[in-house]
């Protein structure tokens, strides 16, 4: 049963141990919770972005570190993909800084990387922006199971952070998406600047898709030089925790994403974010363009911890 925006409320009230005790035991029911799942995410087409995210150091409109790359070359990135499958990835991300997929001879080419990234048995994640279902249709077709689509924020907030596109249209998208037979990762960015009924109206309207997103990356803002947002203080990690437990009582089954900022966060804070129910992580060495925790930080905590590397095959279309 999906919970209301009161209920996300009232959930919220509860003291800090109520709330990670409540989604703990959920988690428990849903998931073996001492596996997660481990993923990568490259940038293959970096920079000079259409659209104005606030955040995005990807945006043509800001001037930041990130420097422009043209679409990879399909042999360079199975080489990653190679290498990712050694880290023990299972769940590997194309990221792409476009509005939109153009069609044609660029489109081909991301086509023909999938369909190596698939080869190598990686499962394959497009977060391209926006695309058509024919163009979904030959994604899965060439082996991509899953499309990130993020939400960001709230439909209040959205016109304070983005204003290339409305959320409206982002959401009719992400619904077209959510009909089609990928699998969907839907999340957001935390620490922008929105209040909390902002965050709680982003984790309703996402755990609102029928079916539930397969999985939902939970991003803290990376604050970049030379972005709007560059000089935003760092979010407050218990409250981090408090958004996680609740993503996790909204979408039980759903795999929940530690994703960008992640590397700015104790280890203390990733063990309580992982009891609350995040049940994967972005290892390697970047996060698209933000950066990720030291590789060996992350086997040393994940040993300490306890956990293994597990490869979820979850589908909540059926
Ligand atoms: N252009 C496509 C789109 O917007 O859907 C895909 C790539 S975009 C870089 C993927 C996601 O990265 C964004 O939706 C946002 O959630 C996240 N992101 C980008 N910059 C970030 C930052 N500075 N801090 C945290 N998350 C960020
Ligand atoms: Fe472009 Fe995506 Fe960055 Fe927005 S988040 S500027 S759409 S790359």
């Amino acid at each position: 049963m999906s919970l209301s925006f009161a209920d996300l409320e009232h959930l919220y009230q509860l003291p800090f141990n109520d709330l990670i005790r409540e989604a703990h035991e959920l988690y428990k029911h849903h998931h073996a919770v001492n596996t997660i799942h481990l993923c990568g995410a490259i940038s293959i087409k970096t920079g000079n972005c259409p659209e104005d995210c606030a955040y995005c150091p990807q945006s043509v409109h800001y001037k930041t570190y990130v420097s422009k790359a043209m679409l990879s070359d399909p042999n360079d990135v199975l080489d990653i993909a190679f290498y990712a499958k050694t880290l023990g990835i299972t769940h590997f991300c194309l990221g792409a800084a476009w509005s939109y997929v153009p069609n044609g001879r660029a489109f081909q080419k991301i086509l023909e990387i999938v369909r190596k990234v698939h080869s190598t048995g990686l499962q394959v994640c497009c977060s391209l922006g926006s695309i058509s279902e024919e163009q979904a249709q030959s994604l899965i077709d060439a082996g991509c199971t899953t499309y990130n689509y993020n939400l960001d924020t709230s439909p209040d907030f959205y016109t304070k952070i983005i204003t290339t596109r409305t959320f409206e249209s982002r959401y009719k998208t992400l619904q077209m998406i959510r009909k089609s037979n990928l699998k969907i990762s839907c999340g957001g960015i935390l620490g922008m600047g929105e209040t909390i009924s902002d965050r709680l109206k982003l984790i309703y309207l996402i755990s609102q898709l029928s079916p539930q997103p397969e999985m939902v990356p939970l991003n803290a803002l990376v604050a970049i030089e030379g972005t709007p947002l560059g000089q935003k203080a760092f979010i407050d990690p218990l409250e981090y925790v408090r958004i996680v437990a609740l993503a996790r009582i909204a979408m039980p089954r759903t795999i929940i994403a530690m994703a960008a900022g992640r590397y700015k966060m104790s280890f203390e804070t990733q063990a309580l974010v992982f009891f609350s129910g995040a049940n994967a992580i972005y290892i390697g060495e970047r996060i698209l363009t933000t950066p990720t925790p030291d590789l060996n930080a992350d086997l040393d905590m994940l040993e300490k911890l306890g956990m293994n590397a597990h490869a979820y095959n979850i589908d909540l279309r059926q």
